[in-house]
C-alpha cells in the first residue's frame, strides 16, 4: 500500500462518527467537515444577501464543480452536467435517445429499478426491445454473451456498474471495449461506484455516465451529475429544455447550449453544487485508488466474518466485490435487523426485489440487509456491528 488512508484524520474530519456507526454509505455517506462547511456557508450567504446575489459571489465555487467532475472522471468540463440527482442525469441521457420499433436495449441482470422502469416505458412507447444479458459463472455480466447478443438492431448498451443491493462490480471497461468495437452507445450508471473506486471514462469507454453526490462521494443530498462525451452530445435530444439549456434566439427559434449543460435547468441547488465540488476534491485528495483499497479490504473482512457466523448468509455476487455487503440472518426479518442495529447506534439498511427485481428473483431473494462501508469506518466500528449480528444469530 503506497498511499494508505490516514483513518484517524479521516475520522477527525467526519463529524458524524461522534454520533453513530455509519455503515450506510451506499444510502448516503457522512459528509466530511469541509463539505458541510461549504454548504452551510453558502446557505448562510443566501439568507444574508439574497439567493441570486449569493450565486453571483459564488460563481468560481460553482464553476469549480465542473472542473472537479472532469478531474474525477478524466473528461472535459464541458462534458459534465450537474443536476438534481443521478436519476435525473441518467434520464436526461436515456430519454434523449430515439428508438425505433425492434431496436434493442442491452442491459444487465442487476439493473436498477428506475432504469428498468424507464426501459419499460420507452419500450411501450416506441416498440423497442429490452434484452437482459445473462451473468457469467462469477455473477457479473457475461461479456462474451454481450458480444454475441449485439446485432444491427442494438441501439444502446446500458448497464449499472455497481448494483444498489450488493457487492458486485460489473466489468465496465470490458463492456466498453465491446461497445466501442460495435459502435453502440454505452450508458453507465455509476451511482454506487463514484467515490469508492477510480472512474475513468476513457479507460471504461462509456459515452454517458451518471452518478450522485450523496453516496460514496460524501457530498450533500439533492445533487448528481451526468457525463456526456462530446461526440455523443449531438446525438441526444434533451428531453426537456428551458432558458438555461437553450437560448430563445428569435420568435421561431432556439439554440441549444453547446455543452453538456443543455441537460441542466436553470434553478438548482447552488449550495449543493458547491458542496459536490468540494466533496469530489476531498475524495481526490485521499485518492480513489487508496479509497478503493481500504473499502474493498474492509468489506472483504466483513463478508468473511459474517459468513463464519451460524445462520448468516452473505449474498454478494461478482468476481470483483466492492464496499457494499448484502446478507440475511436466518429467522430474522431484515427490517427488524435494521431497526435493531439502529437501536444499537449502527446504521445499515435493507434492499428489496423492488430495486433489482431480475437479479433477486433469479436468486429467490425478496429482501436482504445491505451495508456500504467507507474508508473512514474503523475496525472497532466493524467489530461492534459484527457483535450485534452475532447476538442475533442462533448459537451453536
Ligand atoms: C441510488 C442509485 C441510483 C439513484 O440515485 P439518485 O441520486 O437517488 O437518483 C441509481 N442507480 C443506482 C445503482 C443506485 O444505487
Amino acid at each position: 500500500m503506497t498511499n494508505a488512508i490516514d483513518v484517524e484524520r479521516a475520522r477527525a474530519e467526519t463529524p458524524g462518527v461522534a454520533h453513530v456507526i455509519h455503515l450506510n454509505n451506499c444510502g448516503a455517506g457522512l459528509m466530511p467537515a469541509p463539505v458541510l462547511a461549504a454548504v452551510l456557508n453558502h446557505l448562510r450567504l443566501e439568507a444574508e444577501i439574497g439567493g441570486h446575489e449569493a450565486a453571483e459571489r459564488a460563481v468560481a465555487a460553482v464553476e469549480h464543480c465542473y472542473d472537479a467532475g472532469a478531474a474525477l472522471l478524466n473528461c472535459r468540463r464541458d462534458e459534465v452536467a450537474v443536476v438534481e440527482n443521478a436519476t435525473v442525469g441518467w434520464d436526461m441521457a436515456f430519454y434523449g435517445m430515439r428508438f425505433a420499433p425492434g431496436e434493442r436495449i442491452l442491459t444487465a441482470a442487476a439493473e436498477y429499478a428506475s432504469n428498468y422502469i424507464a426501459y419499460l416505458q420507452v419500450a411501450r412507447r416506441t416498440g423497442a426491445e429490452i434484452v437482459v444479458v445473462p451473468n457469467d459463472a462469477g455473477g457479473q455480466l457475461d461479456v462474451r454473451a454481450l458480444e454475441n447478443l449485439i446485432d444491427e438492431k442494438t441501439r444502446l448498451i446500458s448497464v449499472t456498474h455497481v448494483p444498489t443491493g450488493g457487492g458486485l462490480v460489473n466489468p465496465a471497461a470490458a463492456i466498453g471495449r465491446i461497445a466501442r468495437a460495435a459502435g453502440v452507445p454505452y450508458l453507465l450508471d455509476a451511482c454506487q461506484s463514484a467515490g469508492q473506486m477510480p472512474l475513468d471514462v476513457e479507460a471504461i469507454g462509456c459515452d454517458m455516465l451518471s452518478a450522485t453526490s450523496r453516496k460514496f462521494l460524501r457530498g450533500p443530498r439533492g445533487a448528481g451529475f451526468l457525463y456526456v462525451r462530446t461526440e455523443t452530445l449531438e446525438r441526444l435530444e434533451p428531453p426537456f429544455l428551458d432558458l438555461h439549456a437553450a437560448r430563445w434566439a428569435s420568435r421561431e427559434r432556439y439554440e441549444l447550449r453547446p455543452d453538456a449543460r443543455r441537460f441542466e435547468n436553470w434553478e438548482n441547488y447552488i449550495a449543493g453544487k458547491i458542496g459536490l465540488g468540494v466533496a469530489i476534491d476531498y475524495a481526490l485528495g485521499w485518492g480513489l485508488q487508496a479509497i478503493r483499497e481500504r473499502v474493498y479490504a474492509l468489506a472483504d473482512g466483513i463478508r468473511a466474518r459474517l459468513a463464519a457466523l451460524r445462520g448468516v448468509a452473505v449474498h454478494d455476487l461478482g468476481v470483483e466485490k466492492c464496499g457494499i455487503v448484502s446478507f440475511t440472518v436466518d429467522g430474522h426479518d431484515p427490517h427488524a435487523v435494521k431497526r435493531g442495529a439502529r437501536a444499537a447506534g449502527i446504521n445499515i439498511d435493507t434492499s428489496s426485489a423492488f430495486s433489482t427485481r431480475i437479479d433477486m428473483e433469479a436468486r429467490d431473494l425478496q429482501l436482504v440487509n445491505r451495508l456500504g462501508v467507507h474508508y473512514y469506518n474503523s475496525e472497532a466500528e466493524i467489530d461492534r456491528f459484527l457483535d450485534y449480528v452475532e447476538g442475533l444469530a442462533p448459537r451453536s
